[in-house]
C-alpha cells in the first residue's frame, strides 16, 4: 500500500502564452535577461551538485553572493535563481538518471518582487505583465489571453502572482500559474474501470467510450509531420473532455509502471508501439487532472490477467483473449476485449485489491 498523505487543498495548473506581438527590442531585452538567468542558475546547479547539497533549505548567503558578483545580479535575483537551482538538483536525485542536471530550457520563475500582472489598459491586449525591476528589467509585456487561459479563468481558476518567463526557439512566452481549491473527493457514485488502447480509445466499464476515432486520424497523418505529437495530444485532450464524470466516484486504471513498452495497441511497427506507450502516459496524465477537478479518486491497478480473466465464472485462461474479442473458453461469455479488461479493473476497485493475483489469493482459482 502507498503511504497515505494529505494532499494540499489547492490544485495548480499552468497556461502558456507566446508573446508573438512583442516588439523586437523588448524581445531582445527579455532574451538577454533569460540568458543571464540561465547561466547563473546553471552555475548554482553546478555548485550544489558538486557539494552534493540536496537539502530543501534556502541557499546560504555566501553562495548567493558569489553568483551575484559573478553575473552582476541583484542579491534578490541571485537568491531566486539559487532557489530554482536547488529545486532542480533536488528533483534530479529523485530520478533514475543521477547525472548532473543540465538546464536545457531558458525559463525563470518570477515572484511578486519581480513581476505584477494587471489588466491591459486598452482594447488590443488582455493582460499586462509588468516586470518591475529588483534585478529583472523594467518592462511591460502585453499579452493576448489564449482560449485556454480564458477558459481556465472563466472556470474559476485564479492567476497566481508568480509566473514563469521563458524563450523557446526564439519566441518569448509566459507560463501563467493558475490555482483553484481542490473539490472534496466524492463519496457517492460508482466505481468504474478504464482500459485504453490505440484502436478503441478509452473504454469504461460503465459503457462510455471516447477517442475511438483517433486511430483513423493518426493513420492519415503525414509520416514526417513535425507537429504530429502536438496534434495527437490535442485530439486526445478533446476526447477526454467528453467523459461524463458525474456519476463516477472512483476510476481504476492500469498502473503505468507495469504497462510494458511495446505490448499495447495493434500497430506492429516499433515506432507505433512507442507512440502507443507515450500516448498512454499522456492519457493518464490528463485523466488524473480531470479526476482531481471532479473529485474522483484515481486508483492504479496491476494489469496482469485483466485481459484474460472471466468475471462470470471467475476463471482465467490465456486463450480467452483473441484480438479485440474476449471469449471465455470455460463458460462462453463474450465481450469486447477492452470492455472486459475495464470491467476487471472495476472489480479490483470494488474489492479494494491491487491486482487479480491478490484478489484471487482469497479464492480457490490460481493463476499462471
Ligand atoms: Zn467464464
Amino acid at each position: 500500500m502507498k503511504k497515505a498523505h494529505r494532499k494540499p487543498s489547492v490544485m495548480r495548473r499552468s497556461s502558456r502564452v507566446y508573446l508573438n506581438d512583442l516588439n523586437t527590442s523588448k524581445a531582445a531585452i527579455v532574451r538577454d535577461f533569460l540568458h543571464v538567468c540561465h547561466d547563473a542558475t546553471q552555475y548554482f546547479v553546478d555548485l550544489f551538485w558538486q557539494r552534493q547539497d540536496f537539502s530543501a533549505d534556502l541557499a546560504d548567503l555566501e553562495t548567493v553572493h558569489r553568483g551575484r558578483d559573478r553575473f552582476g545580479l541583484t542579491a534578490r535575483l541571485a537568491q531566486a535563481l539559487a532557489k530554482q537551482a536547488k529545486e532542480t538538483v533536488r528533483s534530479q536525485i529523485e530520478k533514475a538518471d543521477k547525472t548532473k542536471p543540465q538546464l536545457r530550457s531558458w525559463t525563470v520563475t518570477l515572484y511578486y518582487h519581480f513581476v505584477e500582472i494587471e489588466p491591459f489598459e486598452g482594447a488590443y491586449f488582455d493582460l499586462a505583465v509588468q516586470l518591475i525591476g529588483s534585478g529583472a528589467p523594467r518592462l511591460t509585456l502585453p499579452v493576448h489571453a489564449t482560449r485556454h487561459l480564458n477558459r481556465k479563468l472563466a472556470g474559476g481558476w485564479r492567476l497566481s502572482k508568480t509566473l514563469r518567463l521563458g524563450v523557446r526557439r526564439g519566441r518569448v512566452f509566459v507560463d501563467f500559474l493558475l490555482e483553484k481549491e481542490r473539490p472534496q473527493t466524492k463519496s457517492e457514485g460508482r466505481v468504474v474501470g478504464m482500459d485504453n488502447n490505440y484502436v478503441t480509445g478509452l473504454v469504461f466499464s460503465d459503457g462510455q467510450n471516447v477517442g475511438q476515432e483517433l486511430v483513423q486520424a493518426i493513420r492519415h497523418f503525414p509520416k514526417r509531420k513535425k507537429n504530429t505529437h502536438v496534434e495527437i495530444k490535442s485530439r486526445m485532450g478533446q476526447a477526454i473532455k467528453l467523459i461524463d464524470f458525474s456519476s463516477i466516484r472512483v476510476m481504476c486504471i492500469e498502473d503505468l509502471k507495469y504497462v510494458k513498452r511495446g505490448t499495447r495497441g495493434t500497430f506492429s511497427r516499433t515506432h507505433n508501439r512507442r507512440l502507443s506507450h507515450w500516448l498512454y502516459a499522456y492519457v493518464v496524465d490528463v485523466l488524473a487532472r480531470h479526476c482531481e477537478e471532479h473529485g474522483v479518486r484515481l486508483e492504479r491497478k496491476h494489469p496482469a490477467y485483466t485481459s484474460q480473466y472471466c468475471h462470470i465464472c471467475n476463471r482465467w485462461d490465456r486463450r480467452n483473449r483473441s484480438g479485440d474479442r474476449f471469449r471465455c473458453v470455460h463458460c462462453g461469455y463474450t465481450a469486447q476485449a477492452d470492455f472486459n479488461a475495464a470491467y476487471n479493473l472495476e472489480l479490483l476497485g470494488l474489492a479494494g485489491a491491487y491486482g487479480l493475483r491478490w484478489l484471487q489469493s482469497s479464492k480457490q482459482q490460481g493463476f499462471g
